[in-house]
């Protein structure tokens, strides 16, 4: 689904990926972790074309997105992507913020977009919600209503940048749950996260990245018992 060929990317002076090459396959969940400014944000950006890179290729269901003549707003709409803090309109209620990009870019009809947004709702939990405006959501609300908003658009790939760093600790577990079906659906799924447990749990493989490169890609399990870098070792010793 996702294949990555040796991508670079700099910012003036700073590289920031440094050749990184790897393969994510349809279905695939991918847990991506390692130190603050190692690359993973960026890595992540790369794939839906928020950040452009320096060198290298990425082919996403077949095709060069990385190719002058891509098609952007085309290769957006495959790839859902959820940030740490939300993004939702405010000034828009819950159900308007699900319908508003498939009517706007899909050309969905008003009802069709409302059944569609309810579905999605109600399979985040939060059928009760449509009517009210973000800001009379808890933080995990929000997180619920962000990610219901990426699933109407019908992507291919849902990219996950630390989806529960801003959240309390009580409201993490709910957003987790919800990402944990989406990933039992077969969605492929590129999560940066901080939360060990969730990653050994619902990954299919962990990509460790320090400074700008793939470090280790391993099956959880193995990552989490025998790292076999010494830089994996001593993350895993900080945050376990
Ligand atoms: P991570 O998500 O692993 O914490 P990032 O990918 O956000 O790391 O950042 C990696 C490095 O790139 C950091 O040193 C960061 O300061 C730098 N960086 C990220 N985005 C930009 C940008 N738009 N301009 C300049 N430097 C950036
Ligand atoms: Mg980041």
């Amino acid at each position: 689904m996702i294949k990555i060929n040796n991508i670079t990317k700099s910012f003036g002076q700073l590289e920031v990926l440094k050749g990184m090459t790897t393969e994510i396959r349809k279905g695939e969940v991918v847990a991506i972790i390692g130190p603050s400014g190692s690359g993973k944000s960026t890595l992540l950006r790369c794939m839906n074309l928020l950040e452009i890179p320096t060198t290298g290729s990425i082919i996403i269901d077949g095709q060069d997105i990385t190719a002058p003549k891509a098609d952007v707003l085309k290769i957006r709409q495959k790839i859902g992507m959820v940030f740490q803090h939300f993004h939702l309109f405010p000034h828009m209620t819950v159900l308007n913020n699900l319908t508003y990009a498939p009517i706007k870019v899909k050309g969905m009809s008003k009802a069709q977009a409302e059944t569609k947004a309810k579905e999605l709702l109600n399979r985040v939990g939060l059928s009760d919600k449509a009517d009210v405006y973000p800001s009379r959501l808890s933080g995990g609300q929000k997180q619920r209503v962000a990610i219901a908003r990426s699933l109407v658009m019908e992507p291919e790939i849902m990219l996950f940048d630390e989806p529960t760093s801003a959240l309390d600790p009580e409201m993490v577990k709910e957003v987790l749950e919800v990402m944990k079906g989406l990933a039992h659906t077969g969605m492929t799924m590129a999560i940066v996260t901080h939360e060990m447990r969730f990653a050994e749990e619902v990954s299919d493989r962990i990509l460790f990245i320090d400074h700008g490169q793939i470090i280790e890609e391993t099956p959880p399990k193995e990552f989490f018992q025998n790292p076999q870098s010494e830089r994996a070792k001593q993350f895993l010793e900080k945050v376990r």
